[in-house]
């Protein structure tokens, strides 16, 4: 009998990358190639499906933080199907779902990557992009694009039952909310709030309320209040209703064991310490263009807390997709092809996007 041949050639690896690029911090973005790094034995390729636009995407193409790069491809929340595999590879396989976060590489010596906090590293993280690698050399492209070549190290796994489009959101905005929420201890009966209910904010409403907390959402967008509630939230408060928001901070002063503020635009923190409990904490993973001012009374009374957070390792970023996967927890995503991203970043400075927006990459130009 003849024997059916197996065929167990790969698919050529092929460096041109599609993408959309910022040349400058005024331009939009425009369709751009680059070349891959040719994989190692240590690194997977992913084949990009989906890649969510974060505000931190904005604020650097418009070089709102010093520092941009450009031409930048912007896009750290990645998610695609693993298409290579390098000889050293463990745990993924061609076909697999993959996704890639804001880091890329890390010293992985010091104290912070051995203790799985590579987004601390203190010779600095290779970010996904707007970065290089570690060579400091070599710059690094995010996931505007069709696809990315990455350290297995640092890439994650996706939950099967978890949908690729909003899974890409919490590459980012999902571990940037789940690691304080998580760190703080939130549990059962809890309460906590959330600042501003954008792509981090929807998140944080979701994944609080799956921990068991009873969440309040501050919001200066009166039309979000029945998807605050949609989205897990117990109550909400529109905070450019000035009567409104002085008649909620007297009623809720003392309140909270957590606030999450996740707004990227100056405001005042002094009104959300004081909804604080006493030891109660206002963690901020918002980062507005220029630095906020709080009163020395506002953490004095009542012995309150001030502290910040940043994305999340790898190992919690792993942890987080697993808990999403385990509590049917995903990102409200609007798809949008390529050609729309500049169109988004208006519409999320407008506070227009419910809430996220994800590309779908198969729409990059040739
Ligand atoms: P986003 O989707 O644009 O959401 C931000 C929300 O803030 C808006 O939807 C709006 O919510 C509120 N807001 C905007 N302007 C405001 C203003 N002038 N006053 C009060 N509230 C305002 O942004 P995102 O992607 O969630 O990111 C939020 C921030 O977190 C950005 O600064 C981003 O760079 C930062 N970030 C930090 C980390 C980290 O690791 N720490 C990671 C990712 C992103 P309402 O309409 O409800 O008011
Ligand atoms: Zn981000
Ligand atoms: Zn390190």
């Amino acid at each position: 009998m003849a024997k059916t041949k197996i065929k167990t050639e790969k698919a050529p690896f092929i460096p041109t990358t599609r993408a959309v690029a910022a040349h400058s911090a005024s331009a939009s973005l425009k369709p751009f190639s680059f070349e891959c790094r040719e994989p190692g034995p240590n690194d997977i390729v992913i084949q990009i499906t989906h890649c969510g636009i974060c505000h931190s995407d904005i604020h650097q193409v418009r070089d709102e933080w010093g520092g941009a790069a450009f031409p930048m491809v912007p896009g750290h929340e990645i998610v695609g199907r693993v298409s290579h595999v390098g000889r050293r590879v463990k745990g993924f396989k061609v076909g697999d779902g993959a996704g890639v976060g804001c880091l890329v590489d890390s010293c992985r010596k010091c104290d912070c990557c051995k203790s799985n906090e590579e987004q601390f590293c203190r010779k600095g993280p290779a970010f996904t992009y707007n970065g290089t690698l570690m060579d400091r050399k070599t710059p690094t492209y995010g996931g505007y694009a069709s696809q990315i070549v990455v350290d297995a190290d640092f890439a994650l796994k996706i939950p099967k039952s978890l949908p690729l489009d909003r899974t890409a959101p919490l590459l980012c905005a999902g571990i940037t909310t789940y690691s304080p929420l998580k760190r703080h201890g939130v549990k059962k009966g809890q309460q906590v709030g959330v600042v501003g209910l954008g792509g981090l904010g929807h998140m944080a409403v979701k994944l609080a309320r799956a921990m068991g907390a009873r969440v309040t959402v501050f919001s200066t967008s009166a039309a979000k209040e029945a998807d605050s509630r949609r989205l897990g939230a117990t109550s909400f408060v529109n905070t450019r209703d000035e009567a409104g928001f002085a008649e909620a901070r007297t009623r809720l002063e003392g309140s909270f064991d957590l606030i999450l503020d996740t707004v990227s635009a100056p405001h005042d923190l002094n009104g959300y310490l004081e909804l604080l409990k006493n030891d109660g904490t206002l963690v901020v993973v918002g980062v507005p263009p220029t630095p906020a001012q709080v009163h020395h009374f506002s953490l004095i009374g009542g012995r309150k807390r001030l502290t910040g957070s940043l994305i999340g390792g790898i190992r919690e970023t792993q942890e987080m997709l697993n808990f999403c996967a385990r509590h049917k927890v995903a990102s409200d995503v609007e798809v949008i092809p390529a050609s729309r991203a500049d169109e988004a970043y208006e519409r999320t400075l407008k506070g227009d996007v419910k809430y996220r927006f994800v590309i779908d990459t198969s729409t990059l130009p040739a």
